[in-house]
């Protein structure tokens, strides 16, 4: 056991979230080791990141503006919409700028963490299978929330080639095959509009309805519309439901299911090609699957056809496989952490990165390392503060719906409304009297 840790933290992933990690343990002072399994940062924008989820075509679906580090505006030559290889620049731009790289130890793992003596038993493996055990003050978990597949139990057994999207890469794998995409969320509506360029044919299994919002509104970003100005729920919801009525129209002209939910009370999907598809045709529109019989699919509206493919969309699990669940507290689909980032149990285990929202960006995820940070700085430089927090981390959880009544799907269990998350962590960061170092 290596002893010299005792009065550090140990930060797990280099992506977006653990470099925004590093940047505010830095700023405020608090020491860390920094570990990451890949060999550069970036996170999943990094394609050659064995645990990246995103494929050759995947772009933000957030505009550059609403998604960037405040302290680090993207260049003006990058588009609106930057590819994975852009944002995978951007971050170590990012980590250079502000001497991060330095801070992680690459090709190494986190394969357990468990508490001790009041701190934590952090246990590594480097790619040789070397394993180092060394005593840490706290765990700042920021590995991802994309990352391991979640697959339906499907009926039957389907004989052709199944993948989930987390192992989809390019599409000349389609080609001249009959494929069958499974779920329209933002990926599987992606992958449609991949495949129509290089299949034989291409089928979107649906089971629910969405709303479709394009990624342009009146020659601009659609997210920048109405930045700055956020109006109530219900009159927001009104005002871009009659936008897109404008833009994308109704959903069910396509043969989509009408969506069950208003407006924003689930993750839009911002594609618009995928309605200019099914509107040429390229893309049919199935119902939910009953089961698989070989070669066939069948269909719960009857309807039964033959694929090569079948591309399973369905989503990922959050999974911190180092952590015991127990010390998340973990109930249903996600940990009940007090502001998605600080354990209800441990005063020194928070999780970065555990937030979904429409349009939050990486600063919101910079805002929670902000906090973190100030917490973990406040437990020697203002005490007092630091257990105020954590008596708020022990209570009951605050509304961080922004007055939205989300769907109560799997993914949504760790969903907020990004103005009313950010202004939760911006006060409590505000409540702590702790500068930076
Ligand atoms: C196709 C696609 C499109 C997206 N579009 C947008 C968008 O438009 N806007 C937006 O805001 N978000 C978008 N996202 C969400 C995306 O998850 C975030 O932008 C961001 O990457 C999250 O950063 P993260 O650091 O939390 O996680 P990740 O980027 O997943 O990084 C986690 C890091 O932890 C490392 N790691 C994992 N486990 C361990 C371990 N045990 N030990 C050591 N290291 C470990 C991984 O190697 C990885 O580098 C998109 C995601 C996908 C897949």
């Amino acid at each position: 056991m290596q002893e010299n840790t005792r009065e550090r933290y140990a930060l797990i992933g280099a992506g977006p979230s653990g470099l925004a990690g590093a940047r505010n343990l830095d700023r405020y002072g608090v020491p860390f080791d920094g570990f990451e399994s890949h060999s550069d940062v970036g996170g999943l924008w990094d394609i050659d990141n064995p645990r990246s989820t995103v494929y050759r075509s995947a772009h933000l679906i957030s505009s550059k503006t609403t998604t960037q580090f405040t302290e680090f505006p993207m260049a003006e030559s990058v588009p609106d919409y930057p590819g994975h290889a852009a944002l995978a620049d951007y971050f170590r731009a990012y980590a250079d700028e502000f001497g991060l790289r330095e801070r992680f130890r690459f090709g190494t793992d986190v394969v357990r963490a468990e508490p001790a003596d009041d701190g934590w038993v952090v246990t590594t493996r480097d790619h040789a299978g070397t394993e180092t055990t060394s005593l840490y003050a706290g765990v700042i978990a920021a590995n991802g929330t994309l990352a391991t597949p979640h697959v339906p139990d499907f009926a039957g057994e389907f004989t052709g080639e199944f993948l989930h999207t987390a192992r989809y890469k390019d599409p000349t794998l389609f080609a001249g095959k009959r494929v069958l995409v499974i779920g329209a969320g933002n990926s599987g509506c992606d992958i449609a509009v991949d495949a129509v360029h290089h299949a034989a044919s291409v089928d979107l299994s649906v089971r629910r309805g969405y709303h479709f919002v394009p990624k342009y509104m009146f020659g601009r970003p659609a997210d920048t519309l109405t930045r700055g100005r956020p109006l109530p729920p219900r009159i927001k919801q009104r005002v871009d439901a009659l936008l897109l009525a404008q833009f994308t129209g109704d959903p069910t002209r396509f043969g989509l299911p009408a969506p069950d939910h208003r407006l924003y009370e689930s993750h839009p999907v911002v594609n618009s090609l995928i309605l200019h598809h099914l509107g040429h045709g390229d893309v049919r529109v199935r119902a939910d699957i009953e089961r698989f019989e070989g070669a066939e699919v069948r269909f719960v509206d009857g309807a039964v056809a033959e694929y090569d493919i079948v591309v399973s969309a369905t989503g990922y699990r959050l999974d911190y496989p180092f952590l015991d669940r127990a010390h998340l507290s973990w109930t249903g689909d996600a940990p009940p952490l007090f502001l998605n980032l600080a354990s209800p149990r441990h005063r020194n285990l928070f999780v970065l990165g555990m937030v979904e929202a429409s349009g939050l960006g990486w600063q919101g995820r910079f805002e929670q390392a902000e906090l973190v940070a100030k917490v973990i700085a406040a437990q020697t430089r203002a005490p007092g503060a630091a257990k105020e927090f954590a008596r708020a981390a022990a209570g009951p959880p605050p509304d961080l719906s922004g007055g939205y009544r989300y769907v109560t799907l799997r993914r949504m269990a760790y969903y907020v409304e990004k103005n009313a998350y950010r202004r939760a962590v911006r006060a409590w960061s505000e409540r702590i009297p702790v500068g930076p170092a």
